[in-house]
């Protein structure tokens, strides 16, 4: 099971808020890689209005498994360059589009299957996710 705290979530809701109409990019963190309960925004990371990238030598080691960026332009599904970082790093990652509520939010895997999420009374998602 794959739980993201509220914390987390709204962490990076707000972010792409923030940056609107850039696009906005972050990852998730865990400590047992079951509850993502904090946000990590890298240092040089570039954010435009098409693309966002961060510069992986500050990723943390081992990667990470999960990722979230924005879509200003609303459109919640991978674009090709989402794609093959998909494939090639995390193993889920998520997509906002304004107004960056839970309603505009879409959880993809490595391969750019859409994974279903449950809203739990604390605020927190569960991923239907193995
Ligand atoms: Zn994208």
């Amino acid at each position: 099971m794959v739980k993201i705290t509220r914390h987390a979530l709204e962490s990076a809701l707000h972010g792409a808020k923030e940056l609107h109409p850039d696009e906005f990019l972050c990852v998730f963190a865990s400590d047992d890689g079951s509850v993502f309960d904090r946000i990590l925004l890298t240092p040089l990371a570039d954010y435009g209005p098409t693309h966002a990238s961060f510069n992986d030598y500050f990723m943390p080691t081992g990667g990470f498994k999960a990722s979230f960026h924005s879509h200003p332009n609303g459109v919640l599904q991978p674009s090709r360059q989402d794609l093959t970082l998909f494939s090639a790093k995390g193993a889920f990652h998520a997509i906002a589009g304004p107004p960056y509520t839970k309603q505009n939010l879409v959880f993809f895997d490595k391969q750019g299957k859409k994974v279903e999420f449950t809203p739990e009374k604390d605020g927190s998602v569960t991923l239907q996710y193995q």
